[in-house]
Order: C-alpha cells, then structure tokens, then sequence
C-alpha cells in the first residue's frame, strides 16, 4: 500500500514536471495556470478517535471536511498534522496507538510531525507504529545523541516531498526540544532533540534539490517559540508552519508565513488555501482560517475502524492487571496513597504529587483485579497536570478544603519535608507538583491552583494509567497477591 503510495508519487512528479514546463510555452485557458491546494491541519489528537464529546470525533471531521471543505482523498489537499496522535483514553492508551494510526490511515492523513508523546511507549513501538502509517513521521531535529544521524532506523524523516494538483510540496518536520521533559526520559535517554533555526536551514537548503513549489513545516511547537522562528526565518520563504504541543487554536501571518494550529482532541481544526501561479512561481493568493468541528455526518469507513477499537477496548476491560490480598475501599489511605504514588513515576522532574479527597469512587475486591475494576475506581476522563507551586502555595492547596491527599512529601512533628531531598520545604521556593485536570480546573472548590499557575501543563497521561503500569509491574499472582503499604 505504502510502496504503492511512493511509486504514484514518483509518477506524478514526473507529470507535474512536464506540466509546468508546457505552461512557459503554451497558452491555457483562464486560470489554466493557477494551481490551488487546501492545507486540512490537526495536533494533539491523543487518541480521542470518538471525541471529546458524541459528534464530534474523527469520523465526524472527516465528514465535516468533505461537506464544509468539498474534501476528497484525489482532489488537491495535504492533510497534516502537528503530532501527539496517542496517549489519552483508553481507546487509545491501551492499544499504545495502534487505533489512532488505523485511524489516521483511514482518514488520508498526508504527512504528520513527531510529538514528544510519540515516544511514550517506547522506540519499538514508535518504529511499529511510523511502519504501519501510510504518511511519514517527520522531525529533521531529532538524532541519535552518539552518532548525531537521524533516527532513520526508526523510519523517522527529517523531511518528504509530495505533488499534488502539479504542485512539488516540501514538508519538514520538527519535534519540540521539550520532549525530555514531557515523555518518559527512559524512552529518549539515546536521542537528542536539536534547536529548530539550524536545523531549518540546513534542511530547506536540502529540499532544493527537489526545486518546490511550496515549503511546509509540521511542527510540534508551541506557537511561543514558533511565531519568534518564523519571523527569524523569514528569508526561507516558508509558506506555512503548523504548531502543536500547547493545543492553541491560530490562524495567523508572521511575514509571509501561514502558522496554524489545530487545538486539540479532533475539537476543532486549521485551514489553509493556496492560489499558485505556475508561469510566475509564486502564491497569487492565500487564506487561511480556525474552525470547530461541528460534526459533519459521520465518515462511515472511519465510524467503522473507531466502532471496531471500542469492541476491542470493551474486551480489554476483562484484563487481568493484578491480585489484591485483601479488599480496599475507596476511603482507605493505602489505597489514595497507591494513587497518588504511582502518579510519581511519570514524571521525573516532579515533586510533589496531589489528588482530591473524593477522587476515588469504588473499592477494590480481594483477588483479581481487571482493569474494569480500576476503571470503577477511578472513572473519570481525567488527565494527569503539572503545576509550578511555591512551597507557601502547596500549603494553601493542601490546608484548603477537604484536605487531599499526596505523595512527595514527609510530615515531622513541626515541618514538612520533601522526600525526594529530605529538604525543608521553602514557603518562597517553586515545586513541581502533579495534580489531576478536575483540580486544575477548580474542581472540589481548588480554583486557586489555576490562578497561581496560569500555564499548567497537561501530561496528556491518563490520571488511571500510572496506577495501571504499577499494579502490572507488581507481578502478583493469587498466590503473591498485593498488599498495599
Ligand atoms: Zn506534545
């Protein structure tokens, strides 16, 4: 399919070339020589195939695309996206992206960036996953930290080009240098993640062997630091970057360039349009707009590959995650602590990590466990936040309510501790403290948090799936069943 997919390319290149070289020398009629092109732009997808709410999922969008956008798999479109297809509902997580690939195959995704997510079930999978997609992983700033090549090994590209409409389209893809910091260090310990502005360069200087019409960038950048690049790069002449990573919703010009950035989750997505002139060698026109997904009629071939995974996912709750030496209801601190505990484990630079009191909602039985168990225990479409909080802060947030629970930090008679250092905690010092998207939100009357950290960064982590891999990890049995400390 895929190598069906290239060998089409090749030709239509061919094509493409003997096209523009008629248009210098013959005469077309009207706008014969226009060449327009319809850039479909998504990030941060995180696995919500069905959508954050009913209607508004990828079938819906594909749907809405072919409505609102009169878009077809052979007309002239380049479906992007800016990266972050995984981690998120379990329809997703559990099945490490496969579903979301599936999906985006499906879709006619054209060519995607590499999120800093891609990487959280590790690099074979990764591998696995880049195999089975029928668009390539871009990102031409990441390398293997010993040799300094690109992780081509993993089907990893630093850039590709497509033809479409006559067109020659570069597109180069870029990873956010924040990635050590927001997946799993275990899985990137072997890779470095390089600065955009030279790697852009040397990059672009690459795709003119190919001679394009147009220069697409696929980034998974916050618009923080992609807007300043843009404009640094300015005498690229690259028509469009896409962003990603901070699940912004933009449609904008810094110079010439078009950035665009989707939101998140299928919510809503990017458009840009093209008009090039082929006689002239230039875009005559361009548009660009963000748009929610209102739910189109549902993509039947799409509908079908989400119906399939959540059969899947149905079957999957019947798994068998651990056994339990006695029962734990959901008021019992060893089991809040379990919780709270395991939220640790994702994320090395934390410190501290937080859960409201009434977080849990049902016990645990003695013997197996399923993960349907540890659904009803923890049931809600939450995500794992990280905050900056200074010590003064964390003891407000802990003193306030319904006095929640935590990890990271040791009780003496007179003081609080923080366990990773032994350390007295400083009411002026800032902490990294892992909380859940309920609380981040104001939930359970923590509205504070939000407003002492306005910049609140989503894991995007599942607040179940840390309790999840440890209750996995333990390896017990009927036989060595778990007991919580
Ligand atoms: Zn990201």
């Amino acid at each position: 399919m895929r190598l069906f997919k290239y060998l089409l390319l090749s030709l239509l290149i061919l094509q493409g070339c003997s096209a523009q070289l008629h248009s210098s020398s013959e005469e077309f009629e009207g706008r014969a020589g226009v060449r327009e092109l319809t850039v479909l732009y998504s990030n941060d997808e995180h696995g919500w195939m069905e959508g954050t709410e009913p209607g508004r999922g990828a079938a819906n969008l594909l749907g809405l695309w072919h409505e609102k956008e009169g878009y077809s798999e052979d007309g002239s479109f380049l479906l992007l996206s800016g990266g972050d297809h995984w981690t998120g509902p379990a329809i997703s997580t559990w099945f490490e992206g496969e579903g979301m690939v599936e999906v985006m195959n499906t879709m006619g995704y054209d060519a995607t960036a590499i999120g800093n997510h891609e990487f959280d079930f590790g690099l074979d999978n990764l591998e696995q996953r880049i195999d089975q997609a029928n668009f390539p992983y871009l990102a031409a700033n990441i390398q293997w930290a010993a040799s300094e090549a690109l992780p081509s090994e993993l089907g990893i590209l630093a850039h590709t080009t497509m033809q479409v409409n006559d067109l020659i389209v570069g597109i180069i893809g870029l990873s956010t240098t924040d990635t050590p910091n927001t997946t799993n260090p275990i899985n990137i310990v072997d890779l470095s993640f390089l600065e955009y502005e030279p790697v852009l360069r040397e990059t672009v200087a690459q795709l003119e062997a190919s001679d394009p019409d147009l220069i697409f960038v696929v980034a998974h950048v916050c618009m923080a630091a992609l807007r300043p690049l843009a404009a640094a790069v300015a005498d690229l002449n690259i028509d469009l970057m896409g962003g990603g990573h901070c699940n912004e919703l933009v449609a904008e010009r810094v110079g010439d360039t078009i950035l665009l950035e989707s939101g998140g989750h299928f919510r809503s997505y990017a458009r840009a349009h093209f008009e090039y002139d082929l006689a002239s060698n230039s875009v005559i026109a361009a548009s660009f707009s963000a748009e929610q997904n209102e739910g189109g009629d549902s993509d039947e071939s799409v509908a079908q590959v989400v119906a399939n995974w959540r059969a899947e996912t149905e079957t999957e709750l019947s798994a068998v995650v651990g056994f339990m030496s006695r029962e734990y209801l959901e008021s019992d601190d060893r089991l809040q602590r379990a919780v709270v505990e395991s939220w640790l484990q994702i994320d090395s630079a934390a410190d501290i990590a937080i859960n409201n009191r009434r977080a849990l909602r049902a016990p645990l039985s003695r013997g197996e466990l399923t993960l349907a168990d540890v659904v009803g225990l923890l049931p809600f479409e939450n995500t794992v936040y990280a905050v900056e909080l200074t010590g003064a802060e964390i003891f407000q947030v802990l003193g306030e309510g319904q006095s929640p629970f935590f990890a990271g930090l040791v009780r003496t008679e007179n003081d609080w501790l923080l366990a990773k250092t032994g350390r007295l905690i400083e009411a002026s010092q800032t902490y990294r403290v892992l909380i859940n998207s309920f609380m981040y939100e104001g939930g359970a009357g923590y509205d504070a948090i939000a407003e002492f950290d306005t910049a609140g960064f989503d894991t995007e982590i599942h607040y179940r799936q840390p309790l999840v891999d440890w209750l996995i990890e333990q390896d017990s049995s009927s036989s060595q069943a778990i007991t919580l400390p």
